[in-house]
């Protein structure tokens, strides 16, 4: 049974949510401010956690950037709709996705479905991508750039795997969403882009001029293995390449 951290200070909310992930079988703790949430995480280890932004004392976004520090659990925000700045704060802090209040109890159940399955691993499973410059080890989920170990939370790990499978392929943010997200709505283009940039800071590739992960103009991204790299692609199971 997947175990989920409700962190949010509203007794009433708090209550729906814990209730409704209950009846779909999931795990619930709670915690009411960011502190205490904070310690859940680190303790519980929760597969999941659903985090308000407005919390007294430590707020969700500066919980976010803590649990960033030590962990990559999948987090979904929980934002009010006077809080715009603060969600795009929080995607770019390493929220995997969010939900603006009201939300439907549909909505809720269907995202963290969503999540959770994105932390597991797709078809791509078990191929090992490998082009000289960064290594994934889909089955170990480790990635590696120049040798160097880089932790990634699970939609950044499917985020780079779609990009580096379509290798030289312009990818767009519906098709983004709709692949690393399995989202078929494309709704939320900014989702991409926050995930695409804290992709390129975890993998020291900022610069927008030099970064392996292009953007292209009005289109979306592109993946283009580094110039001296050598692009191949092995089965990790049989050990034959594919390309
Ligand atoms: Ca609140």
């Amino acid at each position: 049974m997947p175990r989920v951290l409700v962190v949010e200070d509203d007794p009433d909310i708090a209550r729906i949510v814990a209730l409704l992930l209950a009846r779909s079988n999931y795990q619930v703790e709670r915690a009411g401010d960011g502190r205490s949430g904070l310690r859940a995480v680190f303790e519980s280890k929760p597969d999941l956690v659903v985090l308000d932004i407005g919390l007294p004392g430590m707020d969700g976004l500066d919980a976010l950037e803590r649990i960033r520090d030590l962990s990559d659990v999948p987090v979904l925000l929980l934002s009010a709709r006077d809080q715009e700045s603060d969600k795009i704060r929080g995607l770019r802090a390493g929220a995997d996705d969010y939900l603006t209040k009201p939300f439907t109890n549909g909505e809720l159940v269907a995202r963290v479905e969503a999540l959770l399955r994105r932390a597991r691993p797709a078809q791509w499973a078990e191929r090992v991508y490998d082009d000289g410059t960064l290594r994934i080890d889909p089955m170990a989920r480790l990635v590696h750039v120049d040798e160097r170990e880089v932790s990634l939370t699970p939609i950044e790990f499917r985020l780079l795997n779609t990009l580096t499978r379509n290798a030289g392929v312009t990818l767009s943010s519906r098709k983004l969403l709709a692949e690393a997200w399995e989202d078929p709505t494309g709704i939320g283009a900014d989702r991409v882009k926050f995930t695409v940039l804290r992709l390129r800071r975890k993998l020291g590739w900022d610069d927008s001029a030099s970064s392996p992960i292009e953007s292209v103009r009005g289109v979306g991204y592109r993946y283009r293995p580094p110039a001296q790299s050598r692009h191949r692609v092995q089965s990790g199971t049989t050990g034959h390449a594919e390309r």
